[in-house]
């Protein structure tokens, strides 16, 4: 009677719906949008204050996105592309946050959104067959069905540095930038990082600060952005014909409309690539400069070294003191096995009096202390250490939520000991409806994310739409599926250069994570064509009940 008692009061605290979506970024506003279209009733819970998501939280000067705004967008409704203009070519930190919380407006979203709401701990209970999630704020939950819309790049990775606590100054993290902004006027300021967050920020801090010291361990490609309206080119072809233009991204490598190049790289002359190559340059463009050189750049070594080395002469001509322009070239991945970044004035931001450069490779840090940074050779005294450091992708904040619980009583982090197992990036066999957006396995950081995006919400719902209207309950991939997807995903890595770089994508920026390359790397258009394949052959690889 006790634990019949417990039950039925359980039942009645939790707030019982059909879909529950972790995260109020650019994934879990288009869910719910999507879910009540579909007639499933949903609810948002989000840590967070408000929407946004990346672009609540990572308020650092320079923040932009990478990607040319009038790609990284929306496109599932052609009012709301006509209703919105960017003003820039790469649009800001707070731009885009705005254009977010419009979408969230404009669908009247918010309402549905548990803010300041953390999920800690996800419980699938066979008979019930329904999600029992514990949240850190208010009422449990308890849903058919579970979506993780928590971020690749969400959990931010903690300092690997001892003696942090020990300083007396003050001490940020690019990611979780306080809202009010930082005043370093006069400061003495040290970065420690230089992937794309420190690039974007670097030149922002080194204008305010009194002193700028840059604490690098690994040297990344960055490109420059050259920031300012919309190209005309691009603009004109999105206007020409908008949804031909979407379409192309859908079905391109890398979700943003480029054609697919058949030249490779021996078949030009050296006068021709370069010609390439320049104008690839002057576009600022990543998409372009990753994908239009030549076709061998991203799968042959010799095809991508001459690519590396035109990115080295860059380098060289940018950077005035020929020391520091060493240690800001990379010399240790292929170009785009890691992911390069925009710059704007990284390079020439090191020209400046107050800004200097520490080669972590030959001098490593040993310990934060109460006045600043010692390192190997010298102690730095700093009133503001900047946490560039980056985060725990892909898996950091899904295995965040602890424990994920699935059928028999098995946990997500002991089934993912090995590394991520998944079928298709979006589910997990032994996890019955759960559903994990833009998860590893899928193209996810290797794509417009907001392509990626889009797909997975729509498969997703028009899965549990489809599921719900033919009278099934549950939905989970077969062990077979998902050993055949790892397989695939092995495969596809195995004729790109990822396997020659140890970065974020494979785990190998946070300390005791397991090894391995999360993203999909076979491209956005044939993923979009397996993932409907599954769906014409009778929702292959899956078990319905
Ligand atoms: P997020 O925006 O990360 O949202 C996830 C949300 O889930 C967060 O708000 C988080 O608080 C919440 N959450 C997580 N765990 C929990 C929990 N347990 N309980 C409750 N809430 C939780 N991509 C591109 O394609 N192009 C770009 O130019 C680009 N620029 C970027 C720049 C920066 C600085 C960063 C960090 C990322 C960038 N990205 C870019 C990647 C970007 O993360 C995605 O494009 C996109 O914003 C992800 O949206 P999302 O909704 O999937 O996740």
């Amino acid at each position: 009677a006790m634990v019949a008692t417990r039950a039925s009061d359980e039942r009645g605290t939790a707030q019982q719906v059909d879909v529950a979506v972790v995260g109020a970024g650019f994934a879990g506003l288009y869910l719910l949008h999507r879910l009540r279209k579909a007639g499933l009733s949903a609810v948002g819970l989000e840590e967070a204050g408000d929407v946004g998501g990346t672009w609540y939280w990572n308020r650092y000067p320079g923040a932009r996105c990478d990607i040319q705004t009038i790609d990284y967008s929306y496109t599932f409704d052609p009012e709301l592309e006509t209703a919105w203009t960017w003003s820039e070519k790469y649009a800001t930190q707070p731009e885009i946050l705005r254009y977010l919380g419009f979408v969230a407006d404009r669908y009247d979203l918010r309402g549905d959104i548990r803010f300041r709401t953390k999920v800690t701990e996800a419980k699938w209970d066979e008979k019930a067959e329904r999600w029992q999630l514990t949240t850190d704020n208010g009422a449990p939950v308890s849903c058919r069905h579970y979506i993780m819309a928590t971020g690749c790049l969400s959990a931010p990775k903690p300092p690997e540095i001892d003696g942090v606590k020990d300083f007396k100054g003050e001490v940020y993290f690019t990611g979780r930038w306080p809202h009010g902004g930082v005043n370093l006027a006069g400061k003495r300021v040290a970065v420690i990082g230089t992937g794309s967050s420190a690039i974007q920020s670097i030149p922002l801090i080194a204008e305010q600060a009194a002193h700028l010291t840059v604490f690098q361990r690994t040297p990344n490609f960055a490109l420059p952005a050259h920031n300012g309206p919309a190209p005309s080119d691009r603009m004109s072809l999105l206007q020409a014909d908008r949804p031909a233009y979407r379409e192309q991204a859908r079905q391109s490598m890398a979700g943003v409309p480029y054609p697919q190049q058949t030249v490779v790289s021996w078949q030009l002359s050296d006068a021709e690539r370069r010609e390439r190559f320049e104008r690839a340059w002057a576009a600022g463009d990543l998409v372009h400069i990753l994908t239009q050189l030549w076709a061998d750049q991203a799968v042959d070594v010799d095809g991508n070294k001459i690519v590396q080395d035109l990115i080295r002469e860059k380098i060289r001509a940018a950077v005035k003191d020929p020391e520091t322009a060493a240690a800001l070239t990379p010399h240790d991945h292929p170009f785009g096995a890691k992911r390069p970044c925009l710059d704007t004035n990284y390079y020439a931001t090191y020209n400046r009096p107050n800004v200097t450069l520490v080669n972590l490779r030959q001098e490593p840090i040993k310990a934060i202390t109460a006045s600043g940074i010692s390192t190997n050779g010298r102690s730095i005294d700093v009133d503001v250490i900047v946490f560039a450091t980056g985060f725990d992708a892909m898996t950091g904040a899904i295995r965040a939520v602890h424990p994920i619980t699935g059928r028999g009583g098995k946990s997500l982090t002991d089934v993912w000991a090995q590394g991520p197992q998944t079928y298709l990036g979006l589910t997990v066999e032994g996890f019955p409806n759960f559903f994990m957006i833009t998860g590893p396995g899928s193209p996810s950081v290797l794509s417009n994310m907001a392509v990626s995006i889009e797909q997975h919400v729509d498969w997703v719902v028009d899965r549990l739409a489809a599921l719900r209207d033919a009278g099934f309950t549950t939905i989970e991939p077969t062990e077979t599926a998902q050993a055949g997807w790892n397989r695939h995903m092995a495969d596809c890595s195995m004729v790109t250069l990822h396997r020659l770089a140890n970065t974020w994508y494979t785990g190998a920026n946070v300390p005791g994570k397991v090894q391995g390359l999360m993203p999909y790397t076979g491209g956005v258009g044939p993923y979009r064509s397996i993932c409907d394949e599954v769906v014409s052959r009778g929702m292959l690889g899956f078990k319905l009940t």
